[in-house]
């Protein structure tokens, strides 16, 4: 708490009460410019998404972890659709008044179900379907069987007909399937998939096997190609009072990214004209470094100071930041201890680069899940006040250690720190994009990696590295393939990069996928900022509504200063009224989102930011046309481009006080270190 910083929190004052009570009463000089205001978003949006967990389908999973899993990969899915969720449980469910608030229901599963709560649940859903028009999307059986794992009895589908129009014929495995979008015209797929295009194969797998009833308007999106012949539904649209989708299978449902066009169209009976995104670039990739060594002191000049000078030439060349978890150690006997004269100072190196320092727990136990509650305090939050108090953090977050950690354990750990990296999820070994909330009562978010770890490549499956970085380039195209904004999580050892323990890692391994996660348009940032970007994203709410010229996006949020909305289409932003920071087809937001109404067509002659660096975030932006002024937090270049070619004079006040010219059109602000910067004003007059 320094008195820069205090200046800082006294002039963020000054623009909120600038922001509530309209222009003019901010004293930033601004001589010759009048300002004008966005109108803040109305607090009573009402296009809202809700996801259900169900303790007793859970119960009933393969492991809870599991369904853990599946529950955070569909929100992950909302994120990707631009909307914002609710995370409810099946007692919610009771209350009629609570649920027909949503426009969509989303079930991951929700086949079983305790028979004392069925016939309220079913009664309230059916309401929620015909006299509040809310949708419905889940995947295999729904509402079939009781708490027990017993069918209930009488016709256990009975509740799917009702309620969905849907019914299930059989089921086969293990067999040969591919999964392909067979409706390309529908709302939900259209310009999105080609026309029989593959989704996934699957190779010896289970699958199930449903049909629409014919008493409500359904369409077939997806089949079931199986072992290359005869075909079977695997995505089943209906339309009745609201707008139902039915997933063959849990995996069907999470594995690819299919989920999130159809959460648009059940929300909005079509893809939405944007989409709230947590970033403001193609992906979101979250680097993890497991720093396995830095509890043998003696390592720490061979393994993590060589780490330190290539993270500075990685950062310098792809603007690469990482999350670096670390150990403190408990046996100076074995030279296992953390001599903090040394790791200290070079911790906050690390840190001054943009990288975050977490806890990989004190003495790196292998097993979690044989942990007691005291060991796991011990090892989770005693490091954590250790690290926090030598290295001067507050609130780090945290990576498990050894095996994936099931789901008692994860929220176990989970209290103890500000969130928490846990065990691999991917496609064939839980689900992929794994992040989020374990369970609907959970409040910090979890993140599982959902790249293979270097170590499994090379340490443990003896890939070579060629086939290591070949294998990482297919799991980042898998994850990116249809995506929206696709989140990457990328765990790798402070070993790997400089092969320190000669066990075949090579630097080309990492610096390959870096140069081709930059190359594809990602963000590089850190766990602790998508775990930040994730609570934002869930607690905003976000209203959209078009015409064939106009995008009318209210976002409410209180933290949206790294967001986006990005168009849907191939359209072009022309300007947004009274809104001066966007590209081509994206809006920036600021941090208390606002009433975005975006113009569509040739670009207008208006003085906007075009580019945002990488992280950063812009806290407020005031314009009229010409001239603009912000608050901007971060480092790197703030573009921007000037309403007229060749302005008669720039004057750039506050901030980086200075400018450069790009092209007659064009200037960059240079913002050199990562802080928040007083308030900037661009002051430009055209001939
Ligand atoms: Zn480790």
């Amino acid at each position: 708490m320094n008195k820069p910083l205090i200046i800082t929190l006294i002039l963020t004052t000054v623009v909120t009460t600038a922001c509530g009570g309209g222009g003019g009463k901010d004293n930033t000089p601004t001589p010759n410019a009048t300002f004008e205001t966005t109108p803040n978003a109305p607090s009573n949006l009402t296009q809202k998404l809700a996801i259900v967990y169900s303790k007793t389908s859970e119960k009933n999973f393969w492991t809870p972890k599991s369904y853990a899993q599946l529950f955070m990969s569909v929100q992950t899915q909302a994120m990707m659709a631009g909307l914002p969720y609710d995370l409810l449980n099946e007692d919610d469910l009771l209350d009629i008044n609570k649920i027909r608030q949503y426009k969509t229901l989303l079930f991951p599963l929700f086949s079983y179900v305790k028979s004392s709560q069925l016939k309220q649940i079913s009664k309230n859903i059916k309401t929620a379907v015909t006299q509040y028009n809310v949708g419905i999307i889940t995947a295999g059986n729904f509402l079939t069987n009781t708490e027990t794992g017993a069918p209930i009895a009488g016709d256990s589908y009975s509740r799917m007909k009702d309620i969905l129009g849907i019914e299930r014929l059989d089921g086969a495995g293990p067999i040969n399937f591919k999964i392909k979008a067979s409706n390309t015209s529908h709302p939900a797929l259209i310009n999105e998939y080609a026309n029989n295009e593959t989704i996934l194969s699957y190779q010896q797998n289970y699958t199930d096997y449903y049909t629409p009833t014919g008493a409500f308007n359904s369409q077939i999106l997806a089949t079931q190609e199986i072992e290359g012949s005869q075909n079977r539904n695997a995505l089943i649209t209906v339309s009745n009072t609201g707008r139902h989708a039915h997933f063959s299978t849990v995996q069907a449902m999470a594995d690819a990214n299919l989920l999130w066009p159809v959460l648009q169209w059940s929300l909005w009976g079509s893809k939405s004209a944007v989409s709230l995104q947590m970033g403001r670039e193609k992906a979101l990739v979250t680097s993890r470094v497991d720093m396995d060594q830095s509890m043998f002191s003696s390592e720490v000049s061979t393994v993590e100071i060589p780490l330190l000078n290539q993270l500075k030439i990685w950062k310098n060349r792809y603007g690469f930041v990482t999350s670096n978890y670390i150990n403190v150690g408990n046996n100076p006997a074995e030279d296992e201890f953390t001599d903090w004269s040394v790791s200290a100072p070079l911790y906050k190196r690390y840190i001054q680069l943009g990288n975050e320092i977490g806890t990989h727990s004190y003495t790196h136990p292998h097993i979690t899940n044989s942990l007691n509650d005291a060991q796991i305090k011990f090892e989770f939050a005693d490091s954590r006040a250790i690290i926090e108090n030598k290295i001067g953090l507050t609130n780090i977050g945290g990576a498990v250690p050894g095996n994936p950690e099931d789901l008692k354990t994860a929220l176990t750990i989970l209290p103890h720190v500000d969130y928490l990296t846990g065990g691999y999820s991917a496609l064939g070994s839980g689900f992929p994009n794994a992040f989020g909330f374990l369970t609907a009562d959970a409040n910090k978010v979890y993140l599982s990696p959902n790249m293979s770890f270097d170590f499994t490549l090379i340490g443990f499956q003896k890939k070579t590295p060629a086939q290591a970085k070949q294998i990482w380039q297919q799991e980042f195209n898998a994850l990116t393939k249809h995506a929206r904004q696709a989140i990457i999580h990328w765990p790798w050892h402070d070993y790997g990069p400089n092969d320190t323990d000669n066990a075949g890692y090579t630097l080309d391994m990492y610096e390959s996928f870096i140069a081709n996660a930059k190359n594809y348009g990602s963000e590089f940032i850190t766990g602790k900022d998508l775990s930040l970007r994730i609570k934002s994203f869930k607690d905003s709410a976000v209203d959209i509504s078009s015409t064939a010229n106009t995008v009318v996006a209210k976002v409410k949020s209180s933290n949206s200063g790294q967001f986006s909305l990005k168009l849907n289409s191939s359209k072009t932003i022309s300007s947004v009224d009274k809104w001066y920071a966007y590209n081509q087809n994206t809006v920036f937001l600021d941090q208390d989102g606002g009433i975005y109404t975006i113009n569509l067509g040739s670009p207008k002659a208006v003085t906007h930011i075009n580019k945002l660096p990488s992280r950063s975030k812009l806290i407020s932006l005031f314009g009229n046309g010409e001239d603009i002024r912000f608050k901007f937090s971060g480092e790197g270049i703030v573009e921007i481009t000037t309403k007229c070619s060749n302005p008669s004079s720039i004057n750039v006040t506050g901030g980086p006080n200075t400018y450069q010219k790009i092209d007659s059109t064009k200037i960059s602000l240079n913002f050199p270190d990562n802080k928040r910067y007083a308030e900037t004003t661009v002051d430009i007059s055209c001939p």
